[in-house]
């Protein structure tokens, strides 16, 4: 145990300059350049989400905190700041389409400049260039951030004109929420494209090949804390490893962990871990990925911070995440159950694994007679003064977020940068464009800039 602790640090030490050693010592053998990129993005998930995800995963039997994939794989910072004329506070557009296309936009910029033109975006380059492109997402498929690597538009908001877009972007995978965007009309002219259309989750397993449209929800997919055990997001990523690989040239892949953000405009410590939880498997199935093929990298970062997390609060040097760990369903689904069942005392404090004082559940009365939303803050409030967690905004935070990264081409991710810097590093790693691709690449148009 001691041993295996050891080694497991000794490595995740090593690893940003194991890529330059092995460089050295056998050049031929691994590659400087990958052939594939993946580009894994937890939409909010500043640094001290990173860190209660540690504590709340922490086994309290063992003396040592056990490192997440989080801790094995860091490397460095990034700076989230928009253009100018947003200050300083990024929005998820403005972090996507500098994440995207290495230019800084104002907040709500689709992957456009300050003069709302578009701004060439790596998936544009790389099918340039003969690769696949891909997109998987908890959130619906043309919501902020998979709408700047994909599209251009003056404004995030503007949905129904993103999602039009999307049949001339020539992406080979696109997976995650949002059907009530896509008309049977729209449906129709990707399968007239040669896309599998899907809309059930058990289908993705039937998927052999590219291309494919798979939109497994109305809007976003369900928190993963109401359904710990579906992995939507590590089945996704997994499957769009497997279909992308296909390609010899190599892909492009963008993976997010959508609704880390959601929890954070919640204040929802019991949402923000579960989807935490998810984003890390997914993390860890791509870092799987990396050891089985030398030639992809993978850079994991966040967008920017959200909801201002923070491990303590009040004055009181304790975060107990045994109060997060013993909830067992989102505080939203704990409330519409309250709300709908006349005995809910009971199974409310059976969900949220504390029993209710007399004092509590006259509070949790007042509040239910106020409706589901008043109900659930009153019970993420109470989850918030037992595990002392505290929030400082229901919007975002100007905080440096972290990188981490593995594969050829990681150690360019170490020390500080700007997210800018990410983008142009990644782009630079990209093959040299082909002078014709329409010779080489019948099947590649480029995007739709
Ligand atoms: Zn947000």
């Amino acid at each position: 145990m001691k041993f295996k602790q050891l080694s497991v640090l000794a490595l995740a030490l090593l690893l940003p300059f194991a890529t330059m050693a092995e460089d050295m010592l056998a050049p031929s053998q691994t590659p400087s350049r990958p052939k594939n990129m993946i580009i894994m993005i937890g939409d909010g998930m500043g640094p001290s989400y990173t860190t209660a995800y540690r504590y709340f995963k922490d086994n309290p039997d063992t003396e040592e905190v056990e490192q997440t994939v989080f801790d094995r794989l860091l490397v460095g910072m990034a700076s989230t700041y928009p253009a100018r004329v947003s200050g300083y506070v990024t929005d998820s557009a403005a972090a996507a389409t500098a994440l995207a296309t290495g230019s800084k936009s104002y907040n709500g910029a689709i992957s456009v400049d300050l003069q709302k033109q578009p701004l060439e975006t790596i998936m544009e380059k790389a099918k340039k260039r003969g690769l696949s492109t891909g997109v998987a997402v908890t959130c619906q498929v043309n919501h902020a951030t998979p709408a700047a690597f994909l599209t251009h538009n003056e404004s995030r908001k503007n949905y129904d004109e993103i999602a039009s877009s999307y049949i001339n972007t020539d992406a080979d995978v696109i997976l995650g929420g949002g059907q009530k965007y896509f008309t049977p009309a729209m449906l129709d002219a990707f399968k007239t494209k040669g896309y599998q259309v899907l809309n059930d989750f058990n289908q993705l397993a039937t998927v052999t090949q590219p291309k494919v449209l798979g939109l497994f929800a109305d809007v976003q997919l369900p928190w993963v804390v109401d359904e710990p055990d579906a992995h939507r997001l590590t089945a996704m990523t997994n499957k769009a490893l497997e279909l992308m690989s296909q390609n010899t040239q190599g892909f492009v892949l963008m993976i997010e962990g959508s609704q880390i953000d959601w929890a954070g405009h919640d204040n929802d410590i019991v949402a923000a871990m579960g989807e935490m939880d998810e984003f890390a498997h997914a993390v860890e199935a791509v870092e799987q990925f990396v050891r089985n093929h030398p030639d992809t990298l993978m850079v994991v970062t966040a967008d920017h911070n959200t909801g201002g997390l923070s491990i303590g609060r009040d004055g009181k040097y304790a975060w107990d995440p045994e109060v997060i760990q013993a909830v067992k369903a989102s505080p939203e689904t704990l409330a519409a159950t309250a709300i709908a069942n006349d005995n809910w005392q009971q199974p409310l404090a059976d969900g949220l694994g504390f029993a209710l004082t007399d004092d509590l559940q006259a509070r949790f009365d007042h509040a239910r007679m106020q409706g589901k939303d008043v109900l659930a803050q009153a019970l993420k409030h109470e989850i918030d003064l037992r595990s002392n967690t505290g929030w400082t905004t229901g919007g975002h935070t100007g905080v440096d977020v972290q990188v981490f990264a593995s594969g050829p081409g990681a150690e360019l991710f170490i020390g500080n940068q700007d997210n800018t810097d990410i983008a142009n590093k990644l782009a630079s790693l990209l093959p040299k464009p082909k002078k014709s691709t329409a010779a080489t690449v019948p099947a590649a148009t480029p995007g739709n800039g």
